[in-house]
């Protein structure tokens, strides 16, 4: 069942998904080479813990293998859910983050993916092409129109460029809990329901270099391409209103990343 908000939801939810980006403002000069990707994951625990907030990822899942970190950081073949370890990020890593905050029950969502150092230009250019199917995939969220616009948004310009669509994971309604219906897949599939004011979704392509395929590493949650071709990731939070759609989560890279040229 989709849970429409209401403005005094969507308010609160707007409050957590701004205080999400500006952590990660704070957080991505710290992500480059020779950092421990849990020296990234304590940060942001502290930081999450100083302003009020509670990392929604941490304890995340099953009883027998929660997700035991507060951000996922996924590097080059992997996709999503990486779990923050004793390895150094590189110089030329993609470093994809992904992390949630519960501000008095309000949920956000958002995940970049920052380029450390010098990377491949192919690297950077499957990571150019991310962002652009994250944005295409919110210009197609409108109210009146089917939720698989955005599927087929996202796909479209993911296949022009000859890249994989990652198909087992996808976005997700968001707000109230961090994984509510609709699902919001990458490829059209499934339900598909009419959008319109009052849903609060997070679109987040996963595109990798390669084929789409992935498989899940032993930990039970690190989520890697098959041929261990590069992915990026780039998830929004957004609220769609009767005459327009606002991103609730902002852009955070500035001196990372590809926005310089975008
Ligand atoms: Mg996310
Ligand atoms: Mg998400």
């Amino acid at each position: 069942m989709i849970r429409l908000k209401n403005e005094k939801q969507i308010s609160g939810i707007r409050t957590s998904c701004k205080l999400l980006s500006a952590m990660y403002k704070e957080l991505l000069p710290l992500v480059k080479a020779g950092v421990e990707t849990l020296e990234i994951d304590r940060w942001v625990r502290n930081w999450i813990k100083k302003a009020g907030g509670k990392p929604v990822f941490l304890g995340y899942g099953s009883k027998k293998n929660p997700f035991p970190a507060a951000i996922c950081i996924s590097i080059n073949e992997e996709v999503i859910h990486g779990i923050p370890s004793k390895r150094k990020i590189a110089d030329g890593d993609l470093v994809s983050l992904d992390c949630g905050i519960d501000l008095g029950g309000y949920i956000s969502d958002q995940a970049l993916t920052v380029e450390v150092g010098k990377v491949s230009a192919s690297a950077h250019a499957l990571n150019v092409a991310t962002r652009e199917c994250l944005y295409k995939g919110i210009a197609a969220a409108k109210a009146g129109d089917r939720l698989l616009q955005i599927a087929r948004a996202v796909q479209g310009h993911a296949v022009e460029h000859g890249y994989g669509v990652v198909r087992e994971f996808c976005g997700h309604g968001v707000g109230l809990a961090l994984h509510e219906d609709p699902q919001v897949p990458n490829y059209p599939h499934g339900p598909n329901p009419r959008m319109s004011g009052g849903m609060v979704i997070a679109i987040e392509p996963m595109i990798n270099q390669g084929i789409g395929n992935v498989e899940i590493l032993d930990d039970g949650w690190t989520v890697v391409t098959t041929d261990r071709k590069k992915s990026s990731h780039w998830e929004h939070t957004i609220a769609i209103f009767s005459d327009h759609t606002e991103i609730l989560t902002k852009e955070s890279l500035s001196a990372q990343g590809c926005s310089k040229e975008m």
